[in-house]
């Protein structure tokens, strides 16, 4: 199949390469150029502009970090939906606003233009491994046009609901994800604060109740887990500012549905103040900064 790839970032990139070695005839773009460099050693064919991109693709696949960015790819002057010839597939992976997602995929619908959300989980190891989830809103049959790309890319792929459905379950996920990385911070600095080696005590929380995905897998502390991002200077990764920007979207929405998301809430403030500290670019695992002692 031939498909346009836009945003090679920490996520996108090792996405496209992905779908690229699965055989598929795949022109990437992104705004900077280190990132098309890095593909472009890969093999992977790069254009020299989205519109490039998707000149004959039958699907899209966007991975851009925030609503204002998927608006301007798609709905902007010149956006790519005007580009797309009718019966294409639009696949956006972005995690964006719920309502961002729905406007898209009206917009769509207006051309002969499918459109899901499908935003994942899994970070950037599920990103090179192929091993991610895929959270859809869409029509099943939309949904269905979009699997074989999707497993490509994915392991687990679930059908969240209609259009922006995909969009609501990933800031639930990531609402979580947010609070159990504070918490794993705060309990690992406790330890450590103790006189505690936090690889042991790492490994006693790993296997006793508060065993969790962070511990498994993300290791918030320089040192436990060699391949985790703390132990590579917080770099790559899932950003602090991507992470806010996530719990922000939470708390939207809990304000439209008036649901209680007060730990949502606290966390979202406690990334706000670690980014303000000057570590928005950092991956959001470093917040357990805020519980050490500098130096
Ligand atoms: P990133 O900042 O590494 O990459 C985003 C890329 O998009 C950048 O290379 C940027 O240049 C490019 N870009 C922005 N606007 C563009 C445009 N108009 N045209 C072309 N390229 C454009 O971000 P990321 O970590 O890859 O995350 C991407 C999305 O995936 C975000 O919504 C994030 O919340 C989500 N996400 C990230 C992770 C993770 O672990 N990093 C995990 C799950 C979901």
């Amino acid at each position: 199949m031939k498909i346009a790839f836009i945003g090679l970032g920490n996520m996108g990139g090792p996405m496209a390469l992905n779908l690229h070695k699965a055989g598929h005839s795949v022109s990437a773009f992104d705004l900077s150029s280190a990132a098309c460099e890095t593909l472009r050693a890969q093999g992977v064919p790069i254009a020299d502009s989205a519109a490039g991109a998707v000149a004959g693709a039958e699907a899209v696949v966007s991975m851009l970090p925030a609503s204002q960015h998927v608006e301007s790819l798609y709905l902007g002057e010149g956006g790519l939906l005007a580009k797309l010839a009718p019966g294409a597939l639009v696949i956006d992976s972005s995690t964006i606003a719920a309502g961002t997602s729905r406007k898209l995929a009206e917009a769509g619908a207006a051309r002969g233009i499918a459109v899901i959300d499908a935003p994942v989980s899994g970070g950037t190891g599920g990103a090179i491994a192929g091993t991610l989830t895929f959270m859809v809103g869409g029509s099943e049959a939309d949904l269905e046009r979009a699997r074989p790309l999707l497993e490509k890319m994915g392991a687990n792929i679930f059908h969240a609901g209609g259009a922006g459905a995909g969009q609501t379950a990933k800031i639930c996920n990531n609402m979580l994800l947010g609070i159990l990385m504070v918490g794993t911070s705060e309990a690992i600095a406790l330890g450590v604060a103790n006189g505690l080696d936090p690889k042991v005590l790492s490994e006693i929380m790993r296997r006793s109740s508060g065993g969790n995905w962070a511990l498994e897998k993300y290791n918030p502390l320089p040192g436990v887990m060699e391949n985790a991002p703390a132990s590579k200077g917080y770099a790559g990764g899932f950003g602090t500012d991507l992470m806010l920007k996530d719990l922000g979207l939470a708390q939207e929405n809990a304000t439209a549905v008036k649901a209680a998301t007060p730990l949502g809430g606290m966390a979202r403030n406690l990334y706000a103040a670690h980014s303000l500290g000057g570590h928005g670019a950092l991956d959001f695992s470093s917040v357990i900064k805020l519980f050490q002692k500098a130096g």
